[in-house]
């Protein structure tokens, strides 16, 4: 981290600076760039607040050399890759999430099952504690919604994630999903970071819609920080002042996690569409971009669909889709 100072006659700044540093027990070295005099805080910053010098009057701009997160930190040796009970979650193929925005009754869940193991997926999702925006708007069958996941997964082959939406519900879904998702508006609940992060599950998860990258890679680190090394990201559109799309996927944030981090990376196009006929695009975009793999909404009647039919493939589209995915990834 460098602290660039301005040099003002009689800078009473500096050694304060400088005392301030001894008494953090951070080494620095002092060079002179006329205009400016740069204080260079020597070692490893990751966890020091580069933002407090700002305090100080004379200091034009603090430049933080290491990122603020090391444990997401891409390094040459690591790549994460997921296993569950035995199966590699990236190989040899890329993944493929799909299900219905919500768990609606046994029939449904299992209909969607059975149609999208065959089709190629390996993970079911539904929603079991729906973020609905109106607390009028259908909230999801909580546990008898997890429960009928959890079944469905088991008769048809398939691993299951569903969102957690409160701490206290951890118990529910240690025992019934193979993935907890964290959405959108929960990315910076640290406490329910923290928790998941106590836990061996892999969890997903996904960007917060005002969130910048930099954010999100903290949100991991907190995961993994407590110990829980098996995070995916999913970036999942942000909001922005486009409203043709329901939110605007931000394709470069699969690269800048590929470049800046170990973790794999997802994309869900359907939430960042809004509408059914972008999901193809925009999953086809990810899977070019570098995507290790993508979430899709399907329903098999969307206009009964009790939230995000709009945005939902029927079940032949998304068997279509993912046959473009596989040949996608094979080029
Ligand atoms: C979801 O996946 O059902 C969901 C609510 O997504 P998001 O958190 O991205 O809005
Ligand atoms: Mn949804």
């Amino acid at each position: 981290m460098i602290i660039v100072v301005k040099n003002t006659t009689n800078n009473e700044d500096i050694p304060l600076i400088k005392e301030e540093l001894s008494a953090l027990n951070l080494s620095y070295k002092v060079t002179i760039d006329d205009p400016y005099t740069l204080i260079h805080i020597l070692g490893d910053t990751t966890s020091k607040d580069a933002t407090r010098w700002y305090a100080y009057e004379s200091v034009q701009k603090v430049i933080r050399i290491h990122e603020p997160y090391i444990k997401v930190l891409k390094t040459p040796e690591h790549k994460t890759n997921i296993i569950l009970d035995g199966v590699s979650l990236f190989e040899p193929e890329k993944l493929i999430i799909a299900g219905p925005c919500s768990v609606e009754s046994k029939t449904q869940i299992n209909q969607i099952a059975a149609f999208i193991k065959a089709a190629g997926a390996k993970v079911l999702r539904g929603g079991a504690y729906k973020p609905r925006t109106s607390p009028y708007a259908f909230q999801g069958l909580k546990e008898e919604g997890l429960k009928l996941l959890h079944e469905a997964g088991k008769n048809h082959g398939l691993f299951t994630i569903s969102e957690i939406i409160d701490k206290e519900d951890l118990p529910l879904f240690l025992n019934n999903v193979d993935i907890i998702q964290v959405g959108a508006r929960n990315m910076q609940n640290f406490s329910l970071l923290k928790a998941l992060g106590k836990t061996n599950k892999p969890i997903l998860l996904k960007r917060g819609f005002g969130n910048t990258i930099e954010e999100w890679l903290m949100s991991a680190e907190y995961i993994l920080n407590e110990g829980n090394k098996n995070v995916i990201l999913c970036e999942r559109g942000i909001r922005t002042f486009e409203s043709f799309s329901r939110s605007t996927l931000d394709i470069a944030a699969i690269l800048a996690v590929k470049k800046l981090s170990h973790l794999p990376v997802i994309t869900d196009p359907s939430h960042a569409a809004g509408s059914y006929d972008l999901v193809e695009g925009l999953t086809l975009a990810s899977i070019a971009a570098g995507a290790d793999g993508v979430m899709i909404e399907v329903h098999p009647d969307p206009l009964r669909a009790l939230s995000d039919g709009a945005q939902s493939l029927k079940l032949e589209k998304f068997k279509a889709l993912i046959l473009k995915v596989r040949q996608l990834e094979n080029l």
